[in-house]
């Protein structure tokens, strides 16, 4: 089987590495089928115009930001058309929708004590698509909390102070924004939305119903038992597969390309690729 990562992510969203160094890295970890996945943009696409990507097949993604039921919900789209003006206009409102959410995670942060100076996590974020992880970083060096997952416990993870999510669109509105750029729209580590397996099946049949095709079965940091687990939701909703590392950087959580290997009798996303 291929070596595919459909799910990674940047210095133009959270990421550590340039898009350009992301490729390296891909390459010499020996992906053969990569996607970029940033949240909310698709900047990186137009940093990689010049690079040589040797033999590597680069797939145009991005992780889009939604709500459902009060959840903050990830949907990745795969395979999307850059210059679909549908697309490009789904961007510029999740820009504003994230510089929004910024002021009001500062305000509410500020109200619950915390000085954060909004410009210095501007900095951090390299001057645009502010995220939480910016946020936690400010925190840390502030010295509120000893390190960055002690600001998402505290502060910053689902259901605390700075979980600012009304900003975010509708995921069935996002799923069709996917759709309409050409894209294949993927829900991203369903694992991860601290919802019961009820609750998640039902965000899963009305992520069918607006148009969702595929499921992240192979995420990152995944068990097998919980890969297996995902597996078998995939195959009884009839959805592809796909399977993503989640990379943002070298010293966290998985390396771009490692992940536990793909479970039997899922069909994949990148079948036909
Ligand atoms: P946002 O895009 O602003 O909603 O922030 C979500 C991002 O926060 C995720 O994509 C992760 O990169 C990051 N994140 C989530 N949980 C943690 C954690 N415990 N420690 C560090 N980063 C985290
Ligand atoms: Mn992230
Ligand atoms: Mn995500
Ligand atoms: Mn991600």
């Amino acid at each position: 089987m291929k070596k595919v990562d459909l799910h990674s992510h940047t210095t133009q969203s959270d990421g550590s590495l340039t898009p350009e160094e992301l490729i390296e890295r891909a390459v010499l970890n020996q992906v053969e089928i990569l996607s970029i996945t940033d949240h909310d943009t698709v900047a990186a696409y137009g940093e990689l115009s010049e690079v040589d990507l040797g033999g590597l097949t680069l797939i145009p993604g991005i992780e889009l930001s939604s709500q459902w039921r009060g959840v903050n919900v990830h949907i990745v789209g795969l395979k999307l058309n850059l210059t679909e003006p549908g697309l490009m206009a789904a961007v510029s409102s999740q820009q504003a929708a994230r510089s929004e959410r910024a002021t009001l995670i500062t305000q509410r942060l500020i109200k619950a004590g915390i000085p954060i100076d909004a410009d210095r996590v501007l900095q951090i974020a390299n001057m645009s698509n502010i995220g939480r992880p910016h946020f936690a970083q400010h925190m840390v060096e502030l010295g509120v909390t000893k390190n960055m997952n002690t600001a998402f416990k505290k502060y910053l993870g689902n259901g605390k102070i700075g979980d600012v999510k009304q900003c975010w669109p509708d995921m069935p509105d996002v799923v069709e924004w996917i759709r309409v750029a050409g894209g294949v729209p993927v829900l991203a580590h369903p694992l991860k939305y601290t919802m019961t397996r009820t609750k998640l099946r039902a965000l899963v049949d009305e992520f069918v119903e607006a148009g969702g095709q595929a499921l992240e079965v192979v995420s990152g940091q995944q068990t097998t038992d919980e890969n297996n687990y995902l597996a078998r939701l995939c195959r009884e909703k009839t959805l592809l597969a796909s399977c993503g590392s989640d990379f943002h950087q070298p010293s966290q959580w998985s390396d771009i390309g490692k992940m536990a290997p793909f479970p039997k009798d899922c069909e994949t996303v990148w079948l036909n690729w």
